[in-house]
């Protein structure tokens, strides 16, 4: 049966609603996402009926909590078929699932004299806990550039890897250009040189599947926030021999087996990277997105998604004035664009004004923004709820924005 993005609409409470009269046109998913009413029942059941500390009570209302809270750490393994519930480390999210590889994995496997390779059209949270350990290390950052399309440069890839390499980490889908990258490539690439993958999938998890044991990726990080679930929750995937070799990187309650002033022995995974009282609403939270996600028929959504962003596309290429920002062969979800003459800040309140959220800026992706030599962009992003009309609105109000400009 073919996807009904109308039916699916009816199950985000916020988008039934008008802002400035006109009515909610979303279209900020790359920003976050917005919560269907299984996530948000679901939080508010555990507040409701369940709520307790996890792992460590005697009591009924413990048990059920902590049973939801690993539940969801299975419903996570299976989102992206992990082989083992105790890979998926809890995390605040995207940014923090890197910061951990990079003080854990990087503190101990990464010295002087060693490289890491990260690419051009990186998020910031890709880029500067690498210089930070950098700075830290005494290794040195690497970069992949990337075309005018806003494609991978797999030539100069191929040529920045040599032994001294031992880790590349590189975004799955470009949160700035919507470029989806060939990761399973680079994988295999950097493998070939003994180094460790690490995949940003903050914009990809919500567009199609991931299968991390088939693109045998290292490591695997997102938020919950893009995927339809919280803000403040999120992951890091890591195969299970590489993240039992790593140590802890905060230190408190549950990530210990035996504390003593002679010695503290720690947890095995996943508790060890999972120091204090968890984001237990927002793991289940969570979990419940991404069983929302795993309950749709995924490869008609996906057909549905390209289908409409390249409706999006077509209309931006007849819109005059308008200058799409990354147009490489494969992307998802994200039409980035400037209008001729016109600040995207300016683009975007005018927008706003007319219903239509978009973001505007750099997206946290200067260096690429740079490389294009522009202060940023208006972006709109679309989602599993986004229909022909959101994009025929949007062309409309562009169409406003550019009497008024
Ligand atoms: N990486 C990419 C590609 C992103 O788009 C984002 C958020 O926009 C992040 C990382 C950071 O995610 P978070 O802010 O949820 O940690």
């Amino acid at each position: 049966m073919a996807f009904d993005p109308r039916a699916m609409r009816e199950q985000f409470p916020i988008l039934q609603q008008s802002v400035h009269g006109k009515p909610l046109v979303y279209l900020d998913n790359g920003a976050t996402t917005q919560k269907p009413n299984v996530v948000i029942e679901a939080i508010d059941n555990y507040y409701r009926n369940d709520n307790s500390n996890v792992h460590r009570g005697a009591h009924t209302l413990a048990d059920r909590a902590t049973i939801n809270f690993e539940n969801a750490r299975q419903s996570v393994q299976r989102f992206i078929n992990a082989k083992h519930s105790e890979e998926i480390i809890w995390t605040r999210g995207t940014t923090e699932s890197i910061n951990l590889v990079a003080q854990s994995f990087g503190g101990k496997f990464i010295g002087a004299g060693d490289e890491i390779i990260v690419s051009a059209m990186e998020h910031h949270a890709n880029i500067v806990p690498w210089q930070m350990l950098c700075e830290r290390t005494g290794a040195t950052l690497k970069v992949i550039p990337v075309s005018d399309a806003g494609e991978l440069d797999m030539d100069a890839f191929a040529s920045l890897l040599n032994s001294k390499v031992k880790l590349v980490s590189v975004v799955h889908v470009s949160n700035a250009l919507g470029t989806v990258n060939p990761v399973a490539d680079i994988i295999q690439q950097a493998h070939a040189v003994g180094a460790k993958v690490l995949i940003d999938g903050a914009q990809s998890v919500a567009h199609f599947n991931v299968d991390v044991q088939a693109l045998d990726a290292d490591f695997y990080a997102f938020s919950a926030h893009k995927v339809f679930g919280p803000t403040g929750i999120g992951c890091v995937y890591g195969k299970k021999a590489l993240l039992d070799d790593m140590p802890p990187v905060q230190g408190g309650g549950e990530m210990i087996e035996k504390v003593s002033f002679n010695g503290t022995t720690y947890q095995g995974l996943p508790f060890k990277f999972e120091s204090g009282t968890p984001n237990i609403a927002g793991v289940i939270g969570f979990g419940a997105a991404v069983e929302f996600v795993m309950a749709q028929d995924r490869d008609a959504v996906q057909a549905y998604e390209d289908e409409l962003l390249q409706y999006a596309h077509e209309k931006a290429e007849q819109c005059e004035g308008l200058r799409i920002i990354g147009t490489a062969r494969k992307k998802a979800g994200v039409l980035s664009f400037l209008l001729d003459g016109a600040h995207p800040a300016d683009v975007g309140m005018l927008l706003d004004q007319q219903g239509v959220a978009v973001r505007t800026g750099h997206h946290c992706a200067m260096p690429i923004m740079d490389q294009f030599q522009i202060p940023g962009t208006a972006r709109a992003s679309f989602s599993i709820y986004n229909t022909k009309a959101d994009v025929d609105a949007l062309f409309a109000a562009i169409e406003k924005v550019k009497m008024f400009l």
